[in-house]
């Protein structure tokens, strides 16, 4: 009996690609043309994994190498769609995040257990102010000698490692940056944040499959481990290295051989010097430092504030919300904060707990001896440059005050206790001569004046979102050209039209 079998065109590609791609050939391309050139694929790729409807991984490996060959596919897929394929991948994970935010939100709230509930949201909800292509314009010289073009392509494939702080949202902003710039991305998120990477990245793909044919455009490692992190970086397939994270997994990007773009630690410093409105500064150093908990890496970790106006500041952060810890307490919190190592060559510091990143304000009261309400933004205490609140990334809502005698000491305090991380510090002032010496003085990434931190990242300053903002490596708040190659197109002696 005959059968009134329909099948769209591009189901019918597929299934022609699979058999192909298990023939080791190349299909046409959509519109008939030639099949992507053989260059472009690895010498000696492995199998692709078995798909077919029910077989689709969406995304989510448990092998790093076989991730590499999916991803590298759906990128040569990509490459013949074009740009408007990938402003449709960028269109995608706006809408979706933002519709998603509170679910996903919850999800990595429950799972990472840091933060709160609140700022995992919208930390989701702003992931939409993130770039796309049309962040990649062209530079176009024309002359005598004709005309040349350089253009932001794409390098391929991207590895590309999340923290465990911001799982989903520097996934997701990560995600628009690298297909915008139109490659592919494989993701091995931390290990306590990748419960919820996987589920949005199996979203994602379906998303993406459904709207374009392609599939494993996006990649995770369900099981993420360093070796699956090593095996991505050795990966022939994977032409560069995205890191977000801490000094560890940055020094190991470094060493990795491959080309990364690293956006590492930091430990921003404040100075408010009293030539502006200290509550104000107060105000916004509350906003900065306490939001999700402190686990921002722009967050204000410490503040210089000048002897005269200190007082008054401390007036500025109690009327915001925060509550003043004694020495006592502040001892007793430290204790459960830091444990002391001592390295190889026998010198002591002091080490995280990690178990109280991220935590509430009400939590770590509770490990001082005392008690404060439940809302309470932040916490902070007195203290001096050498505490290991000051000198470590601490990651949680307890902010240490240190005063200081002058600009030149809260310049010199905030240099050292930033570590030459250049990732970001910030300035209550309105003397543009202290602005100008902090900001030479350090050197930093981000400085903002006169804000919170958060402006810095287009939150209320000018300027675009990103998570991940490349410290170490240079590249700053990285955005779609950060991850793309410069390549020139000459044409001699023509072209030109005048
Ligand atoms: P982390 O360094 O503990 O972990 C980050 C990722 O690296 C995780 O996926 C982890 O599993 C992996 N990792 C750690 N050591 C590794 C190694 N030796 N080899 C391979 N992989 C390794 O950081 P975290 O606690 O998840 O995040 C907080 C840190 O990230 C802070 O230092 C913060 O300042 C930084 N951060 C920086 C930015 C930025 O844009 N510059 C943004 C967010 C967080």
């Amino acid at each position: 009996m005959a059968t009134n079998l329909q099948i769209d065109e591009n189901t019918l590609r597929d299934v022609v690609e699979e058999v192909l791609r298990g023939l080791g050939r190349s299909a046409p391309n959509r519109s008939g043309g030639p099949p992507a050139r053989s260059a472009d694929r690895p010498a000696a790729a492995p199998a692709a994994p078995a798909f077919g409807h029910q077989g689709r991984r969406f995304g989510v490996f448990a092998d790093a190498n076989e991730a590499c060959t999916a991803a590298h596919e759906a990128f040569l897929q990509l490459k013949e769609k074009g740009v408007a394929a990938r402003a449709k991948v960028v269109d995608i994970v706006k809408e979706m995040v933002t519709a998603k935010a509170v679910e996903w939100g919850r999800l990595e709230f429950e799972e990472t257990r840091i933060g709160r509930l609140e700022h995992k949201i919208e930390k989701l909800q702003i992931v939409r102010l993130v770039p796309g292509v049309e962040w990649l314009k062209p530079y176009g010289l024309s002359g005598d000698h004709g005309i040349t073009l350089e253009e932001n392509t794409p390098f391929g494939v991207v590895g590309a490692i999340t923290p465990v702080t911001h799982s989903v949202p520097t996934l997701s902003g990560n995600i628009i940056n690298i297909v915008a710039a139109g490659n592919a991305v494989i993701f091995n998120p931390h290990p306590g944040g990748a419960r919820c990477a996987v589920t949005a990245v199996r979203a994602y793909n379906e998303a993406i499959h459904a709207a374009l044919g392609i599939e494993n455009l996006v990649c995770v490692i369900e099981k993420p481990t360093l070796e699956s992190f090593d095996a991505l970086a050795k990966n022939e397939l994977v032409r560069l290295l995205c890191v977000t994270g801490g000094p560890g997994v940055v020094q190991a990007a470094m060493r990795s051989g491959k080309r990364a773009i690293c956006a590492g630690p930091g430990n921003p410093p404040v100075l408010v010097d009293g030539t502006g409105c200290v509550q104000k500064a107060a105000r916004d150093i509350i906003q900065g430092g306490a939001y999700d908990n402190n686990l921002l890496c722009i967050g204000e970790k410490q503040v210089f504030v000048l002897e005269a106006v200190a007082e008054k500041f401390i007036e500025g952060l109690q009327a915001a919300g925060a509550v003043k810890l004694s020495a006592a307490q502040l001892e007793k919190l430290t204790a459960a904060a830091f444990t002391v190592s001592k390295d190889a060559g026998g010198c002591s510091h002091a080490v995280l707990n990690r178990a109280l990143i991220g935590r509430d304000a009400a939590v770590l009261a509770r490990e001082a001896g005392t008690t404060v309400p439940a809302d309470t933004p932040m916490l902070f205490a007195e203290t001096v440059l050498e505490h290991p609140f000051v000198m470590e990334e601490q990651m949680m809502p307890m902010l240490p005050v240190v005063r200081v005698k002058s600009v030149e000491q809260g310049v010199e305090y905030a240099l050292r206790s930033e570590h030459g991380y250049k990732h970001s510090a910030i300035i209550h002032s309105l003397n543009v001569d202290h602005m100008t010496q902090m900001a030479r003085a350090l050197d930093t990434t981000l400085f903002v004046k006169n804000g919170p931190s958060t402006t810095g990242l287009g939150l209320g300053g000018e300027g675009y979102l990103s998570y991940s903002i490349a410290t170490t490596t240079g590249e700053g708040i990285t955005n779609p050209r950060t991850f793309t190659r410069t390549r020139r197109c000459v044409m001699v002696d023509n072209l030109r039209i005048y």
